[in-house]
């Protein structure tokens, strides 16, 4: 049988967020790693269950903004205004505003090890996160194609309320509140769907989110233990709670910032089906570019080998853990897979089973990453 097809098929339960079964996840991705002679230890942190809280509170935040205008207090509505498009803004890029505020759970990293072989001349961290998601209306086959237009709509919804609510205030002319009477329907109907999605959602078995992408961080470490780089030490994180917010790559990168310094960082998310892609630029308003050394070797790899079928491509929809790392200025490439249309298939879906898993994309995947990794290793030093 198939060892990669075989590693997805065992991680194709539901693991949602900071859980127990994320927790049983762990142990085996831990297990995994020791069986290759990886010198492997777990990263306790607390997060959340979910985005979904600290998002519909973004959203009643910014509902309170013309609320607080129509009985002219002006300094709350000012206050709610500015802070719930401020809030968006830093949770789109994975920074922690509201999330501070939502009750916390115990989730974990699992952090492997390879030395290099001779001297360090540079560090590359492998992650890939093993918890899953609850799917949503927002995520059904019919809808998730118009998930980037929703998303500019509600950021343009956010901020015409939130002016509206300002100009009403600073006035004082309550009247004009009423203009963001469609803006509220709309941002109160996006809270009605996070509230959905936490009662009547079904963590998914995250056979390809993201069990495809651990099963393929397992492969490459289990090549790379059997004979470590030269010059490249590399780091093998299996992340947690990634779906709650990229929370186990924000914990992992500011606890290990002394021992990562100048790492670049290869992100594997979403492999199992479709057109195997590096991701050449993220972020849903704000572009974040990858970086343009690995893109560079990437190139070279993948065009030296045709067999892989990969090539470049933007993403631009919902945060990685390398959004995550480029946001805090790691250089950071992810490698993804895509339906025809450009969507992730199955995404954050029930139909998101180990049946859907190619295990033609498992191994090029693979064959990519070790590649692009050997090829470091002889261009060292890294920039
Ligand atoms: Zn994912």
């Amino acid at each position: 049988v198939d060892k990669l097809l075989e590693t997805v098929k065992h991680l194709s339960f539901p693991r949602r967020s900071a859980s127990a079964e994320e927790a049983r996840a762990a142990e085996y991705v831990a297990s995994r790693m020791k069986q290759s002679g990886i010198d492997v230890t777990f990263q306790p942190f607390w997060a959340q269950h979910t985005f979904s809280w600290v998002f519909a509170c973004i959203y009643a935040a910014n509902l309170i903004a013309p609320i607080a205008a129509l009985y002219s207090a002006r300094y709350l509505a000012l206050f709610f205004g500015v802070v719930s498009i401020l809030s968006f803004y830093a949770e789109s890029n994975t920074h922690e505003v509201f999330a501070r505020l939502v009750p916390k759970f115990p989730s974990r990293n699992v952090i492997g090890v390879i030395p290099a072989a001779r001297e360090r001349l540079g560090t590359i961290i492998i992650s890939a996160h093993y918890d899953s998601s609850r799917s949503g209306l927002s995520f059904h086959p019919k809808m998730v194609k118009g998930l980037r237009t929703s998303y500019i709509l509600m950021s343009v919804s956010l901020a015409v309320n939130s002016v509206v609510a300002i100009t009403s205030a600073l006035f004082g002319r309550p009247g004009i509140a009423y203009l963001a009477a469609p803006t509220v329907i709309y941002i109160a109907f996006a809270i009605l769907l996070f509230v959905h999605r936490e009662f009547f959602g079904k963590v998914t078995p995250g056979a390809n989110d993201n069990a495809s992408g651990v099963a393929v961080l397992l492969d490459v470490a289990d090549r790379l233990s059997a004979e470590p780089p030269r010059h490249v030490e590399v780091y093998l994180v299996a992340t947690g709670a990634e779906e709650a917010g990229t929370v186990g790559m924000i914990r992992f990168l500011d606890a290990y910032k002394a021992s990562i310094k100048g790492a670049q960082v290869i992100n594997l998310d979403n492999l199992g089906t479709g057109n195997l892609k590096y991701i050449t630029a993220e972020g849903m308003l704000h572009t974040y570019r990858s970086s343009p050394e690995l893109l560079s070797h990437a190139e070279v790899v993948a065009s030296e080998n045709p067999d892989l079928k990969i090539g470049p491509m933007e993403y631009r929809a919902l945060t990685t853990d390398s959004l995550a790392a480029m946001v805090r200025s790691y250089p950071a490439l992810c490698v993804m897979a895509f339906d025809d249309e450009g969507i992730l298939p199955n995404w954050h879906w029930p139909t998101d089973t180990w049946e859907n898993v190619d295990p033609s994309n498992l191994a090029r995947a693979s064959e990519f990453v070790y590649k692009l990794i050997s090829r470091l290793d002889a261009h060292l030093p890294l920039r």
